[in-house]
């Protein structure tokens, strides 16, 4: 990460790693925070909630990176501390009305599908402006910035021109003023592609695998 931050002259501290612990037992996430690991990254709502109680004293940070169905608001919305997956008004009505009755906030990133792959969850970039103005007037959610999943496929120049669209939606927002101060992240990169991730510009990427190793087939 360091490295990749380095060769574009960015700063290694501007780029936060979230390690993406599905299927990791918890004795391996206390190694991992032993070493000094923070963040920890989930995508299934139970597992997040097992995970964030039985580690309840490390005192780690949880973010919710998966998709997040309006069901499941209730069981995390008091246990993380940003949602990455932010895809429609209606889960952030939902969230707001959970949030409330915990009186708490919530950093959240608005999902989008950059790769066109109808497989995967996410606004289309044409709606980004649309949704963030909605989301600003939910009171207990502070929009931080935009995420995408890269296109699987290990296309250097596909993935990258996926980064480079979220990058450049992501400074229109910034320069125009859609969002406030707090807009500032760009959560782009997983295991296969962090690096490219951070050369165009991540302040936050999500890697699971190069942590922890392979996971068991779904
Ligand atoms: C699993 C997952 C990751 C991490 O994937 P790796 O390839 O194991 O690094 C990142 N983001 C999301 C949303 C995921 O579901």
């Amino acid at each position: 990460m360091a490295a990749a931050a380095r060769r574009v002259g960015r700063d290694p501290a501007a780029v936060q790693l979230v390690a993406v612990s599905k299927t990791v037992p918890a004795e391996r996430i206390r190694e991992l925070a032993a070493a000094g690991q923070q963040v920890f990254g989930e995508n299934r709502a139970q597992e997040l909630v097992a995970k964030a109680d039985a580690l309840q004293n490390l005192g780690l940070v949880w973010h919710m990176v998966g998709h997040l169905q309006r069901n499941k608001v209730r069981h995390v919305a008091g246990r993380i501390a940003m949602l990455h997956s932010l895809d429609s008004l209606a889960l952030a009505q939902e969230l707001d009305r959970r949030l409330e009755r915990v009186g708490r906030r919530l950093a959240v990133l608005i999902e989008v599908n950059t790769s066109g792959e109808p497989t995967k969850f996410g606004v289309q970039p044409e709606a980004i402006p649309s949704l963030i103005q909605e989301v600003a007037r939910i009171p207990s959610l502070e929009i931080q910035g935009l995420m995408t999943i890269g296109p699987n496929t290990r296309d250097e120049s596909a993935v990258r021109q996926a980064f480079r669209l979220l990058a450049g939606w992501f400074r229109r927002v910034r320069e125009g003023g859609m969002a406030g101060a707090g807009f500032q992240h760009l959560s782009m990169g997983m295991s296969g592609d962090f690096e490219w991730a951070i050369e165009e510009g991540a302040t936050m990427v999500r890697v699971g695998t190069a942590l922890f190793g392979p996971r068991p087939p779904a």
